[in-house]
């Protein structure tokens, strides 16, 4: 069965903008709830190590620098079938394709700066979710 939980982080775009409670809001309007949360500065070794999957990409390197242009607020939320429906409400990667009342419409910048993530899978989210929380943050 699908998992309850998944992570998210508002990227710096969208935390710089102050727009973290409207983002926030929408999610819990929407069935969320927050479980854990933290606000941090990511290093290059973080987030290089966080987007490894991406290293091959052409746009590697401009993903590392904007996620460590500024603060970011990673989170844990819960959910029925959490990374599904995380993904629904956070909408396309491009915000130009993405679905109307979704975050990224919303709030979205451009394809790279586009103030959510969202994990993709029930394993990724649990790995992420590792990444940044200690395992007493994650006893729910
Ligand atoms: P996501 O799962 O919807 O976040 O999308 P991906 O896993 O494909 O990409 C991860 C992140 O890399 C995206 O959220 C963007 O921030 C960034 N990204 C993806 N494609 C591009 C691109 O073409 N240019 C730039 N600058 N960043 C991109």
């Amino acid at each position: 069965m699908a998992g309850k939980h998944t992570l998210t982080i508002i990227k710096p775009d969208a935390f710089g903008a102050a727009k973290a409670g409207n983002i926030i809001a929408l999610l819990e309007a929407r069935g969320f709830r927050v479980r854990a949360a933290r606000v941090m500065h990511l290093t290059k070794q973080q987030a290089g190590e966080f987007y490894a999957v991406h290293r091959e990409r052409p746009f590697y390197g401009e993903l590392v620098d904007f996620m460590t242009s500024g603060a970011c607020m990673p989170m844990v939320l819960e959910k029925p079938n959490a990374v599904v429906a995380l993904r629904d409400a956070i909408g396309a990667t491009d915000p130009a394709e993405a679905a109307a009342g979704t975050v990224r419409k919303l709030y979205a910048e451009s394809k790279g700066r586009n103030a959510i993530h969202a994990s993709d899978s029930d394993d990724n989210a649990g790995r992420e979710a590792r990444f940044f929380f200690a395992e007493t943050d994650l006893i729910y």
